[in-house]
């Protein structure tokens, strides 16, 4: 039966991916990928010769219907994102859902994404938790702060190196300068860094030299 799948692929680590995904990988008439560059040097890596067609937030829209129309007419159809899940921070829930009100079978496939991590290596309670994903840039984001200084689950944020300070100071500032947090760095990579501590530690630390790498940051819930 034609359908979508979501393949997850590493996140850094080129060990870190399913047998599944790699039989689906290879098996799928298409595969749809963020950078048809890096897909393309995952694939190699695996031995996989695949046809794969550009799909990124900026043709995501324009290319919803035909990527459809080709799964209608039979084809079966694997999306991967740069790293991790698609879907989480990265497309894919538009086409998830244009399939599903299609009533396209859609099938993500469970594997690596960097939240997951993160959560459990920083020794913050992970029985409950907020992803947040990447805060938004200027507008909304002050209001977003205020609403989560009240949050009393574990908050998991995405983030750039070069916005990690200025972020950790916004933190001080809305949860307090005691809260514990981690910074994770580079998971599954060769420099991979999980510094735990309250946030004025974290920012002492990262404040010392340019930071650079993937980054997540874990923060406990308020008390
Ligand atoms: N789809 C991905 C997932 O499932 O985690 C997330 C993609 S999002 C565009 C990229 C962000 O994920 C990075 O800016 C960083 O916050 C986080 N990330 C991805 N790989 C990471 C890694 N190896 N170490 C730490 N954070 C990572």
């Amino acid at each position: 039966m034609p359908q979508l799948y979501l393949v997850p692929t590493p996140i850094g680590n080129l060990e870190d991916i399913t047998f599944r995904a790699i039989r689906i990988l290879k098996e799928a008439d298409l595969v749809l990928a963020e950078d048809t560059r890096k897909t393309l040097i995952l694939l190699k890596h695996y031995g996989i010769e695949q046809k794969v067609v550009s799909h990124h937030s900026f043709n995501e829209h324009q290319t919803l219907k035909t990527v459809v129309g080709k799964i209608r007419s039979g084809l079966t159809v694997a999306l991967v994102s740069d790293a991790g899940t698609p879907g989480i921070s990265d497309p894919g829930y538009l086409l998830l859902r244009e399939c599903l009100k299609d009533g396209i079978k859609v099938e993500c496939l469970p594997g690596p994404t960097a939240f997951i991590p993160a959560l459990v290596n920083s020794g913050i309670p992970c029985d409950r938790f907020l992803f947040e994903g990447f805060l938004p840039h200027k507008k909304g984001r002050q209001t977003r702060l205020k609403e989560l200084s009240e949050e009393k689950t574990t908050m998991v944020f995405y983030e750039s190196p070069h916005r990690l300070l200025k972020t950790l100071e916004q933190f001080c500032e809305y949860f307090g300068e005691d809260r514990t947090a981690c910074v994770s760095r580079e998971l599954t990579k060769i420099y991979e860094e999980n510094r735990r501590g309250t946030l004025t530690e974290l920012k002492a630390h990262f404040g010392e030299k340019e930071v650079r790498g993937e980054i997540v940051i874990v923060v406990q819930g308020k008390k």
